[in-house]
């Protein structure tokens, strides 16, 4: 019988999770009862999608993989996806001067009146779509 994979993932991220963040690939596919065929197909799946890293280690002389819990897979369990979408407009995607821009240089952030103007917009359309119902 061929198992559904996808139904595992999350259980596998799961026990990775309460193992510490880490777990002996092996251990893995025992405590989902998966041959080591389905066992590579998952952990790959997860490696693919980024959910998971795979580092080869030695355990009792033996090489196997220690599968690593991503730092993007927070502890619970969800992935946390940010837009970029409120900063494309930022003034420093286009100015000329990036290069010489930083803190405690001429040309700063905290002192600069695009930054600010940009800002400003951005924290009185916020306003705007909190006071409307
Ligand atoms: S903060 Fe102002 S000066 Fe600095 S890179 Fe951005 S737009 Fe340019």
């Amino acid at each position: 019988m061929v198992k559904q994979l996808a139904s595992y993932e999350d259980v596998a991220l799961k026990l990775i999770r309460e193992n510490g963040g880490y777990m002996l690939q092996k251990d893995l596919w025992k405590k989902l009862k998966l041959d080591s065929r389905e066992g590579s197909r998952l952990v790959a799946r997860l490696v693919k999608r980024g959910l998971i890293k795979r580092e080869e280690v030695t355990v009792n002389g033996r090489k196997t993989f220690k599968l690593i819990l991503a730092k993007s897979n927070n502890s619970d369990g969800l992935l946390v996806r940010v837009s970029l979408r409120s900063i494309l407009n930022i003034p420093c995607t286009t100015c000329p001067i990036i290069d010489r821009c930083g803190v405690g240089n001429f040309y700063e952030p905290s002192t600069c009146a695009l930054m600010d103007s940009w800002v400003s917009k951005i924290a009185s359309s916020r306003k705007l779509a909190a006071s409307t119902p």
